[in-house]
C-alpha cells in the first residue's frame, strides 16, 4: 500500500479527493494506477518532504482507492475508512514507513437522516449558485455529491481555513457530531460568501452615485458656463471667483484653501463683517499666475544686443549676465546665481536689470527694500489681521502676471532688524533655492514656487548686508563712471532720451561734446549718472520752451548752459590751491563712489592731548593714535612738540561720515608733514593702510577712489603696492591722468615728498 500525505485538503471518509499525479510520483517513484489502495496520512504543515518525522503527522489518516488518472495531470482517490497511525518510522533512503490499524466510526446518525440533511446543504447551495452569473456548471457538479463529506470536500478548494479545524472534521468518531462540524463548514462559508457579494453589490452602488454625482456636475458646470456666455453681465462676482479658481491652474493645497475660502465667502453673504476680507484674499489668489512657465532656450546674440544697446560700457557686468545666460540654456533652468550689484547709485544697477529682462524675454519687476524693517512686509501678515496685505514679493509676482519674472530687489543693504522680526532672514527663504520652490506668504497661507523667479539684488555697499544673505549672491561691482564714458553715455543714452520724453525731434537741438563736459564737470559731482540725467532733462525741458516760444534749432555750448540749467556751477570739489604743512590730500571710499578728502592736523599749546574732530568713526580714530606713535617713532626729535602742545587733527566736510583704515597713510603723513614743517603739494594724493612698524597694507575701492582723484585735479598717487594688481580694474583714462606710484611703507610716502627725518623743524606754537 502506498502511503501519500496531504496538505489541507478537507479529508472526510466517502468522499473523493483530488491530488496532482506528481505528488504521487515524488513520494512513490512510479506513476499511480487505478484501483491501487494508498494510506493518506495528514501532515501538520506544509514541510519539505525531506523533513517529514513521525511528528509532523496527525495520529488519524484515511485509506482510499485511486480511482482513475486522468490526462490532466491529476487522479482522483476514493476516500474509505479512517486508520489510527500507531507509528510513522523514516527509512534511511527517506521513505515513510507506517504501522495502522483501521478506525471505527460511531453510526449515530442513520442513512435517512443524513441523506436528508445532505439534501438540505444542497438546496441552500441551489439557491445561492442560482443567482451566480457562473452558477450554471456549479449547480450541475453540485447534483452529482452524495453526502455532506461530498458536499464538503468539493467545497473545500475555494474556502479558507487551517489544519486544525479541517482534521477536527475528520478526527470526529460520531456521524452525527461530523455531520453537524461538515453543517457548519458549509453553511458559515455559504453565508460568508453571500455577505461578501452583498458588500461588493453596495459599493457598486456606491461607485455608482459618486458617478452619477460627477456626470451631473459636470452637466451643470456646461449648462452655467453655456448660461454665462449668453449672458455676461449677469455673472456674479462669486461665479467669476469660482470660474477663475477653477481655470487659474493652482496647486492642490491653494486650490483646496481657496475653495474653503468661497465657501465661507458665499455664507457670509453680500454685507459681511469678513466679506471684503475674503473677497480680497480670493481676487490676490486668483490673480496670481499658478502657470509655470516653460524654459526656453535664449539666443546669445540676441542677449548681447539688448544688453549692449541699453548700456554703454560695464563690460565685465555684460560678460558675467552673458555666462549667466549661457549656464541657464546648458542647464535648461530659469534661475541661476543670484546676482548682487553693487555700487555708487546711478551707476545703472536697475536699469541693466531692466535689460536683462528684456534680453530674456521676460517680464521684469523690481521692489524697493529700503527702509523695510517688519518681516510681514516681504512675508506678508496673517489674514487674522485687520488690513493684512502680502508681502512685497508676492505682491510684485501677481504685478508681474507670470511665475518667472526677473526681480530686482533693490537696495537690500537697507534692510534692518526691528522688534518686528528680522527682514533679512524672510529674504533668505526668499532666495534659497532649497525653500524657495515652497515659499509661504503669511497672508496666502499656501505655498507658491519662486523656484523660477531670477533675482537679481542691488546695493550701494556690501558691507552692511547680513552675512548669511550675502553668502548666497554672488557680488558684481559697479565702479561708477569715468567723465570720457559719463560723455558717452550723455550723448548716447541720456540726451536722446531726454529729448523723447519731451517730445523734442531729431535734430531741434544739439548739444555740444564741450557742454556735455562742462555739465559732467560743473554741475554734476557723483560716481553714477543719475544727476547727469537730471541736467540732460532739465536741458531738454528749457529747450522745450524756447521750440515752442519759435526758435526752431537750438545749439548749447558751454557758455549757455547757466541759463539753461538755472543753477550755478558746483563748487568743484577739486585740490587746493595752497600748500601748507600739516595738511595731505586723502581718497576716502563711501557708498556713493570715491571723494578725495583733506587731513589737517595742526598744534596747540596744551599738555600733549589729541583732539579728533569730523565725522570720523572709531577705526579711524584709532589710525590717527598709530599714526602718532609712528612719527613719534621715525622723528624722535619731535617728542618736546607733541609734550607742550596738543594735537588737533580734523577732517573737514563732516556730513559724510567717514570710517575705514585706509587714511592710515594720509594721517601720519599729515602728522609727519607739521612736525618738520615741510608742506606736501595738494596735488599728491595718498591712500593705504598703516601697521605700527611704517608698513602699507593694502585697501578696498581703489578704482573709485583713483577716479575721484582724477576728477579733483589729483596729479600723483601713493597706492600700497600689494593693490597694484587692481589697477586693471581702473580704467586706461584715468591711470594715465595719473601718476601712480605703488609703495611699500610709509617711509617710502615721507622720502619720495621730501619729508625727512632728519629735519625736524621745532615749530611750537
Ligand atoms: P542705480 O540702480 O545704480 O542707482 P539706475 O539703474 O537707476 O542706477 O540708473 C540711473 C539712470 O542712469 C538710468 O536712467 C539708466 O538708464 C542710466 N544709466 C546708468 N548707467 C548707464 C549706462 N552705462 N549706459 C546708459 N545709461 C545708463
Amino acid at each position: 500500500m502506498t502511503i501519500l500525505p496531504t496538505y489541507n485538503m478537507l479529508l472526510v471518509p466517502d468522499a473523493d479527493l483530488y491530488m496532482r499525479v506528481k505528488t504521487y510520483r515524488e513520494v512513490t517513484g512510479r506513476v499511480p494506477t487505478a484501483d491501487e489502495r494508498v494510506t493518506l496520512i495528514v501532515s501538520r504543515e506544509s514541510t519539505d518532504r525531506a523533513e517529514f518525522t513521525s511528528e509532523s503527522f496527525y495520529p488519524i489518516g484515511l485509506y482510499g482507492t485511486i480511482k482513475e488518472v486522468a490526462a490532466d495531470g491529476h487522479m482522483v482517490i476514493r476516500t474509505s475508512n479512517r486508520v489510527d497511525i500507531e507509528s510513522v518510522g523514516v527509512t534511511p533512503d527517506g521513505r515513510l514507513d507506517l504501522i495502522v490499524s483501521r478506525r471505527e466510526e460511531i453510526d449515530d446518525l442513520g442513512a435517512e437522516e443524513a441523506a436528508r440533511r445532505t439534501e438540505a446543504a444542497k438546496e441552500e447551495l441551489r439557491g445561492f449558485l442560482s443567482h451566480q452569473p457562473w452558477g450554471g456548471t456549479a449547480r450541475a457538479y453540485l447534483e452529482t455529491q452524495n453526502s455532506l463529506g461530498e458536499l464538503a470536500a468539493a467545497l473545500s478548494p475555494w474556502i479558507e481555513s487551517s489544519n486544525e479545524e479541517r482534521y477536527a472534521i475528520l478526527a470526529e468518531d460520531s456521524c452525527a457530531r461530523r455531520a453537524e462540524l461538515l453543517e457548519k463548514f458549509i453553511y458559515e462559508n455559504l453565508e460568508m460568501a453571500k455577505l461578501s457579494q452583498e458588500a461588493s453589490s453596495e459599493r457598486q452602488e456606491d461607485y455608482q452615485k459618486i458617478y452619477r454625482e460627477n456626470a451631473i456636475k459636470k452637466q451643470l458646470e456646461y449648462l452655467q458656463k453655456e448660461l454665462d456666455e449668453m449672458h455676461p453681465e449677469n455673472v456674479s462676482d462669486l461665479r467669476r471667483l469660482e470660474i477663475k479658481i477653477a481655470e487659474s491652474g493652482m496647486n492642490e493645497t491653494a486650490r483646496k484653501e481657496a475653495e474653503k475660502v468661497l465657501s465661507r465667502l458665499r455664507q457670509e453673504g453680500d454685507h459681511g463683517a469678513e466679506t471684503g476680507m475674503l473677497y480680497n484674499y480670493l481676487d490676490f489668489l486668483t490673480s496670481l499666475s499658478w502657470k509655470k512657465e516653460e524654459a526656453r532656450p535664449i539666443d546669445l546674440a540676441h542677449a548681447e544686443a539688448v544688453l549692449e544697446e541699453d548700456h554703454f560700457g560695464l563690460k565685465k557686468v555684460k560678460d558675467r549676465i552673458i555666462q549667466q545666460i549661457a549656464v541657464m540654456n546648458l542647464k535648461n533652468q530659469q534661475s541661476g546665481s543670484i546676482l548682487l550689484f553693487v555700487g555708487a547709485p546711478g551707476t545703472g544697477k536697475t536699469s541693466i536689470g531692466q535689460s536683462i529682462a528684456r534680453a530674456l524675454g521676460r517680464e521684469y519687476v523690481r521692489v524697493s527694500l529700503g527702509g523695510v524693517r517688519d518681516e510681514a512686509e516681504i512675508r506678508g501678515h496673517r489674514r487674522t489681521y485687520i488690513g493684512a496685505m502680502p508681502g512685497r514679493i508676492m505682491d510684485a509676482i501677481a504685478k508681474s502676471g507670470v511665475s518667472n519674472p526677473v526681480m530686482v530687489l533693490d537696495e537690500v543693504d537697507k534692510l534692518s532688524v526691528s522688534y518686528n522680526g528680522d527682514p533679512a532672514s524672510a529674504l533668505l527663504e526668499v532666495l534659497d533655492p532649497e525653500q524657495n520652490s515652497t515659499f509661504t506668504d503669511h497672508y496666502m497661507n499656501v505655498p507658491y514656487d519662486l523656484s523660477d523667479v531670477l533675482f537679481i539684488c542691488t546695493a550701494n555697499s556690501a558691507d552692511t548686508i547680513p552675512e548669511p544673505l550675502l553668502n548666497r549672491m554672488e557680488v558684481i561691482q559697479f565702479q561708477g563712471y569715468t567723465p570720457l564714458e559719463k560723455l558717452e553715455i550723455a550723448r548716447k543714452h541720456l540726451l536722446p532720451k531726454a529729448m523723447q520724453a519731451v517730445g523734442l525731434g531729431d535734430g531741434a537741438l544739439t548739444v555740444t561734446d564741450e557742454a556735455l563736459s562742462a555739465v559732467i564737470s560743473d554741475y554734476t559731482r557723483e560716481a553714477g549718472v543719475r544727476g547727469l540725467k537730471k541736467r540732460m532733462d532739465t536741458l531738454c525741458r528749457t529747450a522745450a520752451v524756447q521750440i515752442v516760444r519759435g526758435n526752431d534749432h537750438l545749439e548749447v555750448t558751454p557758455d549757455k548752459l547757466r541759463e539753461y540749467l538755472d543753477m550755478n556751477p558746483l563748487r568743484h570739489r577739486s585740490v587746493r590751491e595752497n600748500t601748507v604743512p600739516g595738511i595731505v590730500t586723502g581718497l576716502a571710499w563711501t557708498p556713493v563712489g570715491g571723494e578725495i578728502l583733506y587731513i589737517e592736523t595742526m598744534f596747540t599749546p596744551g599738555t600733549g592731548k589729541v583732539i579728533v574732530t569730523g565725522q570720523l568713526g572709531d577705526v579711524m580714530k584709532e589710525s590717527a593714535q598709530l599714526a602718532i606713535s609712528l612719527v613719534k617713532h621715525m622723528f624722535p626729535g619731535s617728542a618736546a612738540m607733541f609734550e607742550k602742545n596738543d594735537l588737533h587733527i580734523h577732517v573737514p566736510d563732516g556730513s559724510t561720515p567717514k570710517d575705514g583704515p585706509s587714511a592710515g597713510v594720509t594721517l601720519t603723513t599729515a602728522i609727519a608733514s607739521l612736525v618738520t614743517g615741510r608742506a606736501v603739494p595738494s596735488t599728491v594724493a595718498m591712500t593705504g593702510e598703516v601697521s605700527l612698524r611704517g608698513g602699507v597694507n593694502p585697501i578696498g575701492g581703489l578704482p573709485e577712489k583713483l577716479m575721484a582723484a582724477q576728477r579733483a585735479g589729483v596729479e600723483r598717487v601713493f597706492i600700497p603696492e600689494d593693490n597694484a594688481d587692481d589697477l586693471r580694474d581702473v580704467p586706461e583714462e584715468v591711470r594715465s591722468a595719473l601718476t601712480i606710484e605703488p609703495v611699500k611703507t610709509v617711509g617710502d610716502i615721507l622720502s619720495r615728498c621730501g619729508v625727512e627725518p632728519d629735519d625736524v623743524v621745532l615749530k611750537a606754537v
